[in-house]
């Protein structure tokens, strides 16, 4: 039976989950809404590691993802002399291994990009064979103001004011999602964000002259952090993080991306590393994206016909490394049940919430505790964890595979529903063909 669906959100499970979902029944109607008028491709690195380089590869996209990936080789600890503290290889993509580097990085908004360009593709293939009787929509500019559910679907009212009904609605519109707002309602909705107590804010700067291919964090007094990460490009990614108690930076999130800049600004200018280059580069950045960091924790991923994929349900917060790992696996499992279960929208829905709970849990297992010795507040605090990273990089070389773990694509369950082998040959051979 196919379904006619509607998919808030154009960032990485939202096309991700459409391509899938059409390979098993090409005659599924998805509708893709994306709040701003073009695909947002800003942000910075996000890491492709435990089963996300399967999923892709499942979806034959992987050899494409290589291309894009950046080659960063590793992570360095500098003290405020810019002199090496510790030192973390890149760790191979079954890893398990301290650090902040693995073997397939990817700028977030490249990543984007082919999954869009995969979900485009494959539907102009099948188009001519479908007529109007399905297909992947895109449309931008747009977004929701109101659900209404009823037994058999959704009665959806956009922006334009627009009303139409669908069978089912896909939340993959990020942590701080207005489709689970609208379903869930705000009170629900608030309560599932868990904060870290982190602010963080990303932009782009010139890469320097010397800059090389290691990530470099340096650890400052008054619980911050920063990172830059510049890899084979021409520019260098800059992280800022803050554990503040002050409150400056969380309430700068309610006014413009200026009085946010200006908050970090005040936070950051007194550290004593590369101080007047961030501080011009943060100034003039033109892709600033700040946030507070946090997990979403929601008891259950759907309210009657309204699921939950990706960060809207189960952000693992970007300390873990795992997001984009998670929403991958989140897409192909909630295509995977949709797939199997046939027209049985609700039982699709449950066996999407068990499959997807242990992985939720795994990922968003963090001691949010211990997190704050990675803060120090004081100079003291910033030379003893340098020793102790120094140690555990010293530790980490001696046993370069102690924890190897091949299980990632063992526990990934198997849809044949989803057509992914057949139909990736018609795609292969099609291509080829042009
Ligand atoms: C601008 C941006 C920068 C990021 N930078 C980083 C980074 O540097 N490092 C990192 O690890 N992770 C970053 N992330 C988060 C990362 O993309 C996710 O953690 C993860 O990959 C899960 O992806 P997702 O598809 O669930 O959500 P997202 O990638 O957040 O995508 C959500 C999409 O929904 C759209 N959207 C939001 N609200 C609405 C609405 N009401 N109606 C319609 N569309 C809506 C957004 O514009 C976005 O395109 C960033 C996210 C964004 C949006």
């Amino acid at each position: 039976m196919s379904l006619n669906i509607l998919v808030v959100g154009a960032g990485i499970c939202g096309p991700a989950f459409a391509t899938l979902l059409q390979r098993s029944n090409p005659k599924h109607r998805i509708t893709i809404l994306e709040r701003f008028e073009s695909l947002r491709i800003s942000g910075q690195q996000v890491d492709l590691k435990t089963q996300a380089p399967h999923i892709l590869g499942k979806m034959g996209l992987m050899e494409r993802i290589k291309a894009h990936c950046v080659n960063e080789t590793g992570l360095e600890m500098v003290d405020s002399m810019d002199k090496q503290v510790s030192y973390f290889p890149a760790a191979a993509a079954g890893e398990r291994r301290p650090g902040l580097t693995s073997e397939h990085e990817i700028m977030r908004g490249d990543m984007v990009q082919v999954l869009y360009d995969a979900s485009v593709e494959q539907n102009a293939f099948l188009k001519p064979q479908l007529g109007s009787h399905g297909g992947i929509l895109y449309k931008f500019g747009q977004t929701i103001t109101a659900l209404d559910q009823n037994l058999d679907g959704v009665d959806v009212t956009f922006s334009n004011g627009e009303r139409q009904g669908f069978d089912l609605v896909v939340a993959a519109d990020g942590q701080g999602s207005r489709t689970r707002r609208l379903a869930f309602g705000e009170d629900i909705s608030d309560a599932a964000f868990k904060s870290l107590g982190i602010h963080g804010a990303y932009f782009s700067i010139p890469r320097a002259e010397g800059e090389g291919s290691l990530a470099r964090g340096h650890l400052a007094p008054g619980r911050r952090m920063i990172m830059t990460r510049t890899s084979d490009r021409p520019v260098t990614g800059v992280l800022l993080f803050a554990m503040e108690q002050s409150g400056r930076l969380r309430a700068s999130y309610k006014g413009s991306q200026e009085a946010q800049k200006k908050a970090f600004l005040e936070t950051f200018k007194d550290v004593e590393w590369q101080t007047d280059r961030l501080i011009e580069g943060l100034r003039s950045s033109e892709d600033f994206y700040a946030h507070e960091l946090g997990q979403i924790k929601m008891s259950q991923l759907s309210t009657g016909r309204v699921v939950l994929l990706g960060d809207a349900g189960y952000c693992p917060s970007p300390f873990t490394g795992l997001g984009t790992n998670l929403c991958l696996m989140g897409a192909y499992i909630l295509a995977g049940e949709l797939a199997r279960q046939g027209g049985d929208v609700k039982r699709a829905l449950q066996s999407y919430e068990d499959a997807m709970r242990p992985f939720i849990d795994e990922c968003q297992r963090f001691s949010t505790g211990s997190l704050g010795l990675f803060f120090p507040s004081s100079r003291i605090g910033v030379w003893s964890l340098g020793k102790l990273l120094w140690a555990v990089s010293k530790v980490n070389g001696l046993f370069p595979q102690s924890q190897k773990d091949d299980t990632h694509d063992g526990c990934i369950p198997e849809y044949p529903e989803l057509n992914l082998k057949i139909l990736f040959w018609f795609i292969l051979t099609w291509q080829l063909e042009e």
